[in-house]
């Protein structure tokens, strides 16, 4: 999910709604703001579908009027079962004896099922079926006396992934996990503040970067200022490295590094790692697009656009239900059969998952004519399932878990298939030493399965570590 917030600009819903715009990639399924004005209190304005087709226009941005809104972008992960409904649609709102508060959240709970149990129990009235609605609750049961106490107080009791923008009446709240598993930033527009999930959403309002919300670190926004807490017991950061190689914009900015040239970089690493003659590399587009590059420019074999992506789909794996996923590939994806013919041809994508986009591209390619086809892999074997915040399915259906990398070359039904090493990632984030066996630097989970938060909920359903 992608969240987004402002304070202290005229039009708060119309700059919340081009933030979003930017983070859209983070989310395709549903879209909500919440603004609050003096003179009209809060408002809201959920829809499904993408930003552009619900808060572009003026009617619509019209009911959500005020100085300070906060927004969010959905697709729904591993704990949410069923179609999205619009109940689901955050930014979530709740009522309090100082007034009244909006969340977003993006990130995973590792233990909403035993919190959500507990809060029923003693009374609490859930709306919808999100993990994030625990953190309303929470803050509800909380004697806390201003809002950002009780966020603190419930943001406590919560364990896993979570990049959350909050707002009350006057206030921007920020906050990230102590592992900050998540991204989240602060910028400056004008007099105003913004908190993102990345930096390419302050681009497009020409805000100013300031720097990245710290992992445990709550910020409060006021038109006054910034003013920081580190509520939690402090810990070793670990940062989603997949937001590195596929999750964030190559255009962001994160932990100082541009995500474009750590993805090149990965490209080059894989090169070195996994060598082969053939005449063209080309990019599973678009994500696979700047390690392709890399591997290009450390091969020198020719770069190609081999695979021309229909650039008004959007990203596949977002699509929740397998049947819709299966017809994606080739509602997105051609072969540029011209270019393809006769061709011995490296493909390098992101990651593979369940193995449908590959098998599919495999298939497409030798249709077109190629000679040999050749796939690079810009992450490791994923093997294991995200916990936070990132869709992936069971174990059981992702191709690694049960198959060799023989297996899967095989079962795909290419000429050969390698995956860039974990080191080989790690040096590619700047890690010159590789990854540090006794203390990783990043998340990598779904990669090596070491589970930097224990997925309670998870382990409690029967999932084995
Ligand atoms: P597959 O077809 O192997 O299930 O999915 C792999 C493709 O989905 C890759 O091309 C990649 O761009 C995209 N993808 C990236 N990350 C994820 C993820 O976390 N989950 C899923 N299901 N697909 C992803
Ligand atoms: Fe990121 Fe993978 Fe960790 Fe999930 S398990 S947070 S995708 S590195
Ligand atoms: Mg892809």
């Amino acid at each position: 999910c992608g969240v987004f917030g402002v304070v202290g600009v005229a039009n708060a819903a119309s700059v919340v709604a081009l933030g979003l715009h930017a983070l859209q990639h983070r989310g395709q399924e549903a879209g909500g703001i919440v603004t609050h004005d003096p003179e009209q209190g809060f408002n809201s304005a959920r829809r499904f579908g993408l930003v552009r087709d619900n808060f572009t226009d003026e009617d619509t941005l019209a009911t959500v009027p005020g100085p300070i809104g906060i927004g969010h972008v959905r697709y729904s992960t591993a704990g949410s079962k069923g179609a999205t409904q619009i109940r689901d649609v955050q930014p979530f709102f709740g009522e309090f004896s100082m007034g009244g508060a909006a969340i977003a959240h993006n990130g995973n709970i590792t233990n909403a099922m035993a919190l959500r149990r507990e809060l029923i129990e003693r009374g609490s009235i859930f709306q919808s079926s999100s993990d994030s609605e625990c953190i309303i609750h929470l803050m509800a049961r909380s004697m806390g006396r201003s809002i950002p106490d009780r966020m603190e107080e419930a943001l406590r009791k919560v364990e896993g992934a979570f990049s959350v923008v909050a707002m009350t009446r006057t206030k921007l709240i920020g906050c990230r996990d102590p592992l900050g598993v998540r991204p989240l930033v602060l910028g400056q527009l004008g007099d105003g503040w913004v908190l993102a999930s990345e930096t390419c959403a302050l681009d497009i309002i020409n805000a100013k970067f300031i720097r990245e919300i710290e992992p445990g670190e709550m910020v409060v926004i006021t038109e006054k200022g910034v003013e920081s807490n580190h509520p939690f017991r402090p810990a070793k950061s670990r940062f989603c490295i997949f937001e590195h190689v596929y999750f964030s914009r190559p255009d962001s900015i994160l932990g100082g590094r541009s995500v474009y040239e750590t993805r090149e970089n990965i490209g080059r690493e894989l090169a070195k790692e996994n060598p082969v003659d053939a005449d063209l590399v080309c990019p599973v587009p678009d994500s696979g697009t700047p390690a392709a590059i890399g591997y290009s420019l450390q091969s020198g074999i020719p770069y190609a656009m081999g695979i021309i992506r229909n650039q008004y789909m959007g990203r596949t794996f977002i699509e929740p239900t397998e049947s819709i996923r299966n017809m994606g590939v080739r509602l997105k994806l051609n072969v540029n059969r011209a270019l393809i013919e006769g061709k011995r041809v490296i493909l390098v994508d992101d990651s593979v998952v369940r193995g449908t986009t590959s098998r599919k591209i495999k298939d497409m390619i030798l249709d077109a004519g190629a000679a040999e086809v050749h796939f690079r892999i810009a992450s490791p074997p994923t093997a294991w399932p995200c916990f936070y915040g990132v869709d992936t399915p069971q174990r059981e259906k992702l191709l690694a878990a049960t198959m060799s990398e023989d297996e899967m070359r095989d079962h795909l039904g290419v000429d050969s298939l390698k995956f860039i090493s974990l080191n080989g990632l790690y040096r590619a984030v700047g890690e010159a030493k590789g990854r540090d066996a006794s203390a990783p630097k990043y998340c990598d989970a779904c990669f090596s399965g070491e589970y930097p938060v224990k997925p309670a909920d998870m382990l409690e359903q029967g999932f084995e570590m």
